[in-house]
């Protein structure tokens, strides 16, 4: 038979609604001559369903973000790599044993080594970095702290955490304070944007940590890099034989709109306005462009990375390279970064999910 493809999106994270929408695009290109495809949707409490998959309700339509069907038949894995739908007052039955999970969720529940752990007692096969990567990857704090010992440069941060601020705020505003505002105070497990606030003083700094602590009770708050160039790159696993291969770099150039970052709106509601222009490749002169490329090989060695990831950087006015972080499940949707860097360097968004299935149905279940 065909390898059997569980498509996994949706999820308990903020980022609910940006996974709905990579899935539907990558559901319209898996080969269905090559794979049998099963979509499975995890709703906002947690629970498994048995999708339709359906691009057209899984997209965004009037302003409106999508979610997964809550309504459909609940589902699980069962003994070993078998999918059982468990519907109340049904006898279960069977869905067969699932070759591969693509697992497009992020944040949380998902992209954090979590749903990996659970594949991974199962033995069932999945695209992408497993359980220690992933982790790494979505935890801001923990990966500042292994990016900085591979030897890259990373910004200045301090970490609050839940009981750090309710016994002593003050203590923790004085440690923003020595970090030199401006500051982006973040959720530290989190993604999209969703949660991130630019901080201009101390005036504003309370809002911003509630605002972070609503998607995380640990927070990091990180010195802002000056006016700098953001640059991503993509790395994919096992291209040429084993090794990852970095994409070309790609730069993200903010087009006004109001917006002092690269925001959540100029991520994924490009269609209504303009707020963000993608430039594949960037304009980098060769050399730097070389160590960028270099550099995030570097970081994904680091985690341990397998798959594929996006990494950013921040190109500073003084020239310098700092890395802002790693993504193990990387933005997927048409005009995200991710598919436009390795469109330019020849791979394009069908052959890109192919690659990826590919990678994950060959790789040894276990220990790696
Ligand atoms: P992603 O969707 O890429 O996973 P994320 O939610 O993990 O996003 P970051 O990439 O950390 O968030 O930050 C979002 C944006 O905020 C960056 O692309 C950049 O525009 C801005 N930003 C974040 N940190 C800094 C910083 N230290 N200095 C300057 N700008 C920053
Ligand atoms: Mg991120
Ligand atoms: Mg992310
Ligand atoms: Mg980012």
């Amino acid at each position: 038979r065909k390898p059997r493809i569980a498509v996994v999106f949706g999820g308990r994270s903020s980022e609910h609604a940006v996974s709905c929408i990579t899935a539907a695009n990558v559901l319209k290109v898996i080969d269905r001559d090559k794979y049998e495809v099963v979509p499975i949707g995890i709703d906002t409490s947690g629970h498994w369903v048995l999708e339709s998959g359906d691009p057209e309700r899984l997209s965004i339509t009037n302003g409106k973000l999508p979610e997964v069907d809550v309504t459909a038949l609940p589902v699980l894995f069962g003994a070993g790599r078998e999918l059982v739908v468990h519907a109340p007052d049904q006898v279960p039955s069977t869905l067969g044993e699932v070759d591969v999970v693509f697992p497009l969720l992020h944040g949380p529940f998902g992209e954090d080594g979590t749903l990996q752990g659970l594949l991974e007692m199962s033995d069932i096969r999945y695209v992408g970095s497993g359980v220690l990567a992933s982790a790494v990857g979505m935890d801001k704090h923990y990966m500042k702290v292994v990016l900085a010992a591979a030897g890259l440069d990373v910004t200045p941060y301090v970490v609050i955490r839940e009981r750090d601020w309710s016994r002593h705020p003050q203590a923790c505003r004085e440690a923003v304070d020595r970090l030199g505002y401006p500051v982006f105070v973040k959720p530290s497990r989190g993604g999209s944007s969703l949660g991130i606030s630019k901080v201009n003083s101390r005036e504003e700094l309370d809002d911003a940590l509630a605002e972070a602590r609503a998607h995380d009770p640990k927070v990091i708050v990180e010195a802002a890099a000056k006016n700098p160039r953001e640059i991503e790159v993509g790395i994919l696993g096992g291209l040429d034989g084993a090794d990852p291969a970095a994409s070309v770099c790609g730069e993200i150039t903010l087009t006004g709109g109001g917006h002092d970052f690269y925001d959540f709106e100029a991520k994924y509601l490009p269609e209504e306005v303009d707020y963000a222009a993608l430039s594949v490749p960037a304009e980098l002169p060769e050399e730097v462009a070389a160590e960028i490329r270099a550099q995030a090989l570097t970081a994904f060695e680091a985690i341990e990375g397998e798959g594929l990831a996006r990494v950013d950087f921040f190109l500073t006015e003084d020239g310098r390279i700092v890395i802002n972080e790693i993504n193990t499940m990387p933005g997927f949707t048409p005009y995200s970064m991710f598919p436009r860097l390795w469109a330019a360097s020849g791979i394009d968004y069908g052959d890109l999910v192919d690659r990826l299935l590919a990678l994950a149905l060959t790789r040894p279940t276990g220990l790696r």
